[in-house]
């Protein structure tokens, strides 16, 4: 695949532009220049989806749980199919390395049929009855057509998963995916249309986000919602979906601590860790940002730490051997500047790094900062980019009363060789998902979320399919 088009919305059954014709640019982050329009959604073209949606459900609801799961697991095989293709699409909109786009897509592909198998699962229970000839019963129905927001830096992953979750649940869905990167995730829909997916069972949808989640959080169609994204977006959606009464999964920001103890593997640590910082140019809600090393080893890790910042390779994520891409939008150049400007300014060192690199394109150096007070701004904002603040620690106890300081609660890391403190930090660290000795988390199966600020509900794991389902009470004398 060589080239980008132009990218349409997908209502009831079909591509089209906008009622109004209105479109928006599509930028490449590697360059800074435009490689294609993508139709912009008004109300007219909202209203369609609705309705859509609304028939939709009717169908997909109705379809057996075995229909959807064989559609899914179709949907999933032509994703893997045409990989490769997809991941040059999302390398040129989104900047990742063309080898994290297509891992990207495959990962998709799993995800779609993990959820596929668990749709078949979603059993209820019968429940042993006070009288005698009275059976009762729980039964487990869809929740309803579901509208779904997510953000640009894993454009497929972050739809795939609420995507696969509502329709082997049997829910119809409106996407509203990510402007800046939407020709990826119009390639993930079209592998469902072309499994079969019966007409307005999905719907996809681009616009201005605030408009579309406005007028579709309190449609009396729409029964569900899905965010990801910042967490004062997330809030005020949340607020909106309350009001209304409707179900909402909220997966939002973080700023996730990592632990390294003493007794640690410090060579494993930060070969793992440093990489993991970096992908996706740390643009990614689980990104590892507040490194703690207890002082004995502190030196040691922050000396490798560094070495491997420096030896990051930075450039265009389709060539080779290019270990990370560009910053995907603009305004997050301002946004990192601002936050490391802040760190020095409260008396944090920059070890290495801090800058954009050239003028073209959103590049942007691998940057450490070390020994920063916790009242500097990126001791308390995600940085969301390329950067790693080291800080050291004394005793276990300082390092969770730092790591449980901020009210985000996602992701949490930690590194040592004693299986005491490692059962210590699992009782106390408060954050929805915690890794330890190994990077592990994210995979189908096993829970993503967060706790506090991070948000609420899962979207992995066997609990996932819960927020698309409503559990009814059924109860019967013979
Ligand atoms: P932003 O807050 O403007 O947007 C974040 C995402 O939310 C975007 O996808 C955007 O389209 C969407 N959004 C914003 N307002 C919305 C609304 N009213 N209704 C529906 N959707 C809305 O920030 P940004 O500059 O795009 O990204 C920077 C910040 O966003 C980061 O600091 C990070 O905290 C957060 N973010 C988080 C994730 C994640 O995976 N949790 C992903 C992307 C961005």
């Amino acid at each position: 695949m060589t080239t980008y088009s132009d990218i349409q919305l997908f209502i009831d059954g079909d591509w089209c532009d906008a009622a109004d014709g209105r479109t928006l640019e599509i930028v490449d982050p590697a360059t800074g220049q435009e490689i294609g329009r993508l139709a912009h959604a008004g109300k007219a073209d909202l209203d369609r989806a609705l309705a859509a949606v609304e028939r939709g459900f009717k169908v997909w609801s109705e379809t057996p749980a075995f229909t959807r799961y064989k559609l899914m697991r179709k949907a999933a095989d032509l994703l893997r199919q045409r990989a490769s293709d997809i991941a040059w699409l999302m390398t040129k909109e989104q900047g990742k390395p063309l080898g994290q786009s297509k891992g990207e897509v495959l990962a998709g592909a799993d995800t779609i049929d993990w959820f596929a198998e668990e749709g078949r699962r979603t059993y209820g229970q019968v429940i042993p009855a006070r009288a005698p000839g009275v059976v009762q019963m729980t039964i487990k129905v869809p929740v309803g057509p579901v509208a779904a927001f997510t953000p640009w830096n894993f454009p497929i992953n972050q739809i795939v998963r609420k995507l696969s979750a509502a329709i082997a649940t049997g829910c119809s869905i409106i996407v509203k995916a990510p402007e800046e990167t939407p020709a990826s995730p119009a390639e993930l829909i079209r592998c469902f249309i072309d499994a079969g997916i019966p007409q307005g069972v999905v719907n996809l949808v681009y616009g201005v986000p605030a408009e579309i989640s406005e007028y579709l959080i309190p449609h009396p169609v729409i029964r569900k919602i899905s965010f990801t994204g910042s967490t004062p977006v997330g809030k005020q959606l949340a607020a909106l979906a309350g009001q209304h009464m409707k179900r909402a999964t909220m997966e939002l920001g973080g700023h996730a601590p990592v632990l390294v103890f003493d007794d640690a593997d410090v060579e494993t640590a930060v070969k793992q860790i440093s990489v993991h910082k970096y992908r996706n140019a740390g643009q990614v809600c689980v990104s590892p940002t507040r490194f703690l090393v207890q002082d004995k080893i502190a030196d040691q890790f922050m000396e490798g730490f560094i070495a491997a910042s420096k030896a990051t390779k930075v450039g265009n994520g389709l060539e080779d051997g290019v270990d990370m891409g560009p910053l995907a939008n603009e305004r997050r150049i301002p946004a990192l500047e601002g936050l490391i400007n802040d760190a020095v300014d409260a008396g944090g060192t920059l070890a290495t790094g801090g800058k954009r690199i050239g003028n073209q394109g959103y590049f942007f150096e691998p940057t450490v900062l070390t020994n920063v007070p916790t009242s500097a701004r990126i001791m308390n904002e995600e940085p969301f980019g390329p950067v790693a603040v080291i800080n050291r620690f004394s005793d276990a106890d300082e390092a969770i009363a730092e790591a449980n300081r901020l009210p985000f609660g996602l992701a949490a890391y930690a590194y040592t060789s004693s299986s005491e403190t490692a059962q210590m930090l699992g009782a106390k660290v408060e954050a929805g998902m915690l890794t330890i000795n190994h990077l592990g988390l994210a995979l189908p199966e096993v829970p993503f979320g967060g706790i506090k600020d991070s948000g609420y509900g899962t979207e992995g794991g066997s609990e996932a399919l819960d927020a698309y389902l409503d559990t009814r009470f059924v109860t019967q004398m013979r």
